[in-house]
């Protein structure tokens, strides 16, 4: 018997959940009847959710064994969930995927043939086409991709999603990068691996909303390139490099003409000039040796990723305890 284990991170999405337990179960049926030897176990993360999300599983745990989820104690991020779910994941397969049916379940049985074999150990899918999202984004989220695939040295592919069916292997390698500030687009990447990847078009969300904000996006963004790229403090030392080279010339400049043509303001301008630039570099160059070091203390501080307040082993026994 092979099992499979499908982890859904679960943040307020009491509107699609039951939509997506009926569509996954479609799939499993049919991934079941094409190969006896498999079997399936769901595992939802809920994010500290505001909404009914936590008692639609509680409920989908008592009827369906198959269901198992764990509830965080707060909002702690889709990373955070991720890496739970892949913790607690007992498959020799991983998935990973939204609850809000943009990574249709009707890949699985695709992406399973490209894994089963060993052939691959990771199948994804990469998105074509960003219809649907406004063009601004877009656009912001091309010179991302572009910014960080020239500054870091692991490779970010434009597209690609946490729509994933790993082997246990990967998911073993995954579970080893214990860092605090999670960028899965980077883990995965990072951690190398056999990868195949699916071509299709963007699928909009049928209910519920999307919980990123523009800003929430660029605050993500901004901890992927902190997290894989250490170019932004050399840049800060070229840049550092280059103002002071500047100014050192304006001044001389100035020097010179102030000689050439005695005029007191002509000096008064130039020391504010420098000393503006000056200052305004040596700003720049601690808010990012701040960053890093803002960084390194909260990995050093080795806090745990997410913490869990009930789990459907516990549920089951409060339940049974009631009865
Ligand atoms: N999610 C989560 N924690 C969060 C935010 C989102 O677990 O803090 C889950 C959410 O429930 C969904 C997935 O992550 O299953 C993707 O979220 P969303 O659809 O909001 O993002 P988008 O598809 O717009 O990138
Ligand atoms: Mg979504």
């Amino acid at each position: 018997m092979r099992l499979i284990s499908i982890v859904v991170p679960c943040y307020n999405e009491e509107e699609v959940l039951p939509l997506f337990y009926e569509e996954i179960q479609k799939t499993m049926q049919q991934m079941r009847e094409e190969h006896s030897d498999l079997s399936f176990e769901l595992l939802f993360i809920d994010d500290g959710s505001k909404d009914k999300t936590l008692a639609l599983l509680r409920d989908m745990a008592l009827r369906d064994e198959r269901v198992r989820y764990i509830s965080f104690s707060r909002n702690f991020g889709k990373e955070a969930g991720m890496y739970a779910g892949l913790e607690h994941s007992r498959g020799d397969y991983v998935v990973v995927m939204d609850a809000d049916l943009q990574h249709p379940p009707a890949f699985l049985p695709k992406m399973y043939n490209y894994v089963k074999d060993g052939e691959y150990d990771c199948a994804t899918t990469r998105r074509v086409s960003r219809e649907g999202e406004s063009r601004l984004r877009s656009f912001f989220a091309r010179l991302f991709y572009k910014i960080m695939n020239r500054i870091s040295q692991t490779e970010i592919v434009d597209g690609a999603q946490d729509f994933r069916f790993m082997s246990r292997q990967m998911v073993n390698a995954i579970l080893e990068m214990r860092e605090y500030n999670r960028f899965s687009k980077g883990i995965f990447s990072w951690v190398g691996f056999r990868t195949r990847y699916i071509e299709y078009e963007n699928v909009e969300r049928p209910a519920g909303t999307s919980s990123w904000s523009f800003w929430g996006l660029f605050r993500y963004s901004l901890e992927g390139i902190f997290a894989f790229s250490t170019a932004p403090l050399t840049a800060a030392t070229y840049m550092g490099v280059l103002i002071m080279f500047i100014a050192l010339v304006a001044l001389i400049v100035l020097i010179v003409k102030a000689i050439i043509v005695p005029d007191p303001d002509l000096r008064f301008l130039a020391g504010i000039f420098v000393l503006c630039l000056l200052s305004g570099l040596q700003l720049f160059c601690t808010g990012m040796v701040g960053h890093y070091l803002s960084k390194t203390y909260l990995e050093v501080k080795h806090r745990p990723i997410y913490l869990t307040r009930e789990t459907e082993e516990t549920y089951r026994r409060k339940m049974e305890d009631c009865l």
